[in-house]
């Protein structure tokens, strides 16, 4: 066990900072398959936005939402959250804007795969 992992995992006592799901500390790394419980390291301050390689700028992030961070900025998620809630409702609603929204998610998710096995 590592005192410098186990110390960022304890900054959020094993949870992921964005959604607030726990993680569990064994499955740290870059995991495929199910990703139930998988984190990782994440800068709170990006590399290229000058941020430092130290445990002071890192927080455990689950992979799924350090995946779907990529390069973004905290405003930039909170202004996707704002619009997946208000697409949520859509097609909770089945709305012609949700039953659109549902086809272009799962044709995301195909891109996303695609993109990820390098195909
Ligand atoms: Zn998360």
């Amino acid at each position: 066990m590592s005192k410098k992992l186990l110390y960022i995992w304890l900054k959020t006592q094993g949870h992921c900072h964005f959604c607030g799901d726990p993680v569990i500390y064994e499955k740290r790394g870059w995991k495929k398959g199910n990703l139930q419980g998988a984190w990782e390291v994440d800068h709170v301050i990006q590399k290229d936005k000058g941020g430092k390689d130290s445990s002071d700028n890192y927080l455990p992030a689950c992979t799924i939402c350090n995946r779907y961070r990529w390069h973004r900025t905290g405003s930039e998620m909170r202004e996707i959250l704002l619009y997946g809630i208000i697409a949520r409702e859509q097609v909770k609603r089945s709305t012609p804007l949700g039953k659109q929204l549902y086809e272009i998610k799962y044709k995301r998710i195909e891109i996303n795969k695609k993109r990820r096995s390098g195909r």
